[in-house]
């Protein structure tokens, strides 16, 4: 059901130390420790899986769909990201991995490998059109979709809207299995292997009106299930290989691969939230080179093959991916048939901006008014940024109060002051009195 109250990321209250140290690390400013617990306000988080990874106590999880989620269909396509090949050791043949998605129990494997290739070639057409905001910048990493639209309101017009290779992928391949197999759509389930949360919330919650993925399976999940069949597969001859994806469509999961893919040499890429924000700052403050046509962002680190629902370190994942290209490339397979984009592949509406979420007031004069009191409070706390009163500044904090969720007894050096002021005046009043 798509609603946009759905968020991927949770946490397991009773997990939960209070240490803050999601608080630090949320890009959004999404989570406060209130009562010794972390809350995450909703409206703010983008699903980057950030405090995921900071968690020391594996308190913040995802919420995907149960491999179960397959028996509510008559026909299951698997729509592996192409992270998913860099979980493999010695994987040398993507088509291994689609032949084992088919025995693990799937009746048909689509690569999103194939599908990048296509949404590749339709951004590089997008980029020689005259009337586009400069630079264009990728909407492959709903994150980072959803970070524009909270926090850089402003850059929301040079968001591509293109479909992802995800969205491009289902779309074809429910379409290719209802001719081939005479079901309908709704018969047809397809189900993307995500290496993220940000995905598995895209697909709940799409930014086009269209959706034709029916579940998220993360590569966690369907890892320890595919292994045993791709490990038997290892030494198949090389020509019972099928068709796969080239190395352009499988780098896409690594950072850099999709501008490579686009092959538009005035490109600028970033990878890791810390790295986009930065990048989305110099863009929204012109200190880009005006040279710049696209601007590629992911928000983990390495690109797609470091998100979080991954099971292999980046690095060597990375590593892999190469390894694999590079044998895309000498097996010089012929591409992928997959027919030319129809029109659902642009997104229907422009991508809006979430400004309310970070609006003090609707009434313009009490948001003044607001802004001017956070600011006062601001300047009266102690600017340490120490995180003690469970937000992750004390101008988050000073928000907060001015929001009514917080007071200022929340501030350790507040209640410490406090403290020594009691003292003072007790010592005074129990000093003897002096004729
Ligand atoms: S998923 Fe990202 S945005 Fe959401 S609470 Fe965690 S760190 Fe913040
Ligand atoms: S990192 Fe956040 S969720 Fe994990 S224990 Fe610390 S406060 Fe709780």
């Amino acid at each position: 059901m798509v609603t946009d109250s759905f968020r991927s990321v949770v946490l397991h209250d009773e997990l939960c130390k209070g240490c803050t140290n999601c608080v630090k690390r949320c890009p959004t400013e999404a989570i406060r420790v209130r009562d010794g617990k972390a809350h995450i306000i909703k409206s703010r988080c983008i699903d980057c899986g950030e405090c995921i990874r900071a968690c020391p106590e594996r308190a913040k999880t995802a919420i995907v769909d149960p491999l179960s989620a397959m028996e509510d269909f008559d026909y299951t396509i698997a729509l592996p990201a192409p992270a998913l090949y860099g979980q493999f050791s010695g994987l040398k043949d993507a088509s291994l991995v689609l032949e084992g998605l088919r025995r693990m129990g799937f009746d048909q494997a689509f690569e999103v490998a194939a599908a990048a290739e296509r949404v590749s070639a339709l951004i590089a057409e997008y980029l020689r059109r005259p009337d586009i905001p400069r630079p264009a910048i990728s909407s492959a990493c709903p994150a980072i979709v959803r970070l524009i639209s909270l926090r850089f309101p402003s850059l929301v017009s040079h968001v591509i809207p293109i479909y992802s290779p995800m969205q491009y992928a289902a779309l074809w391949a429910k379409r290719l299995a209802a001719r081939e197999t005479g079901l309908p759509a709704e018969r047809i389930g397809a189900f993307f292997i995500s290496p993220c949360p940000a995905k598995v919330r895209a697909v709940r919650h799409s930014v086009t009106s269209r959706n034709d993925v029916d579940g998220v399976f993360s590569i966690r999940d369907v890892y320890p299930k595919l292994l045993p069949h791709v490990m038997g597969l290892i030494k198949r001859p090389p020509e019972e290989r099928i068709r796969c994806a080239g190395a352009a469509g499988i780098g896409w999961c690594s950072a850099g691969g999709e501008a490579s893919a686009v092959d538009n040499p005035h490109f600028v890429a970033a990878d890791g939230i810390d790295g986009s924000i930065r990048l989305l700052e110099d863009i929204e403050d012109g200190r880009l080179p005006d040279d710049v046509e696209f601007v590629e962002l992911g928000a983990c680190s390495g690109g797609c093959v470091g998100g979080v629902l991954t099971v292999e370190s980046p690095f060597v994942a990375h590593s892999r991916v190469v390894s694999l290209m590079r044998a895309a490339r000498e097996a010089q397979l012929p591409a992928v048939p997959i027919p030319d984009p129809p029109a659902e592949a642009f997104w229907d509406s422009p991508l809006s901006a979430n400004t309310e979420v970070l609006q003090l007031d609707s009434d313009i004069g009490k948001a003044i008014a607001k802004r001017r009191e956070l600011e006062r409070i601001e300047a009266s706390l102690y600017g340490m940024d120490c995180g003690a009163c469970g937000a992750p500044t004390c101008r988050a904090l000073a928000e907060d109060i001015v929001r009514g969720f917080a007071t200022e007894d929340l501030c350790i050096y507040r209640i410490k002051e406090r403290l020594q002021a009691l003292i003072e005046a007790q010592a005074v009043a129990a000093e003897p009195e002096t004729l």
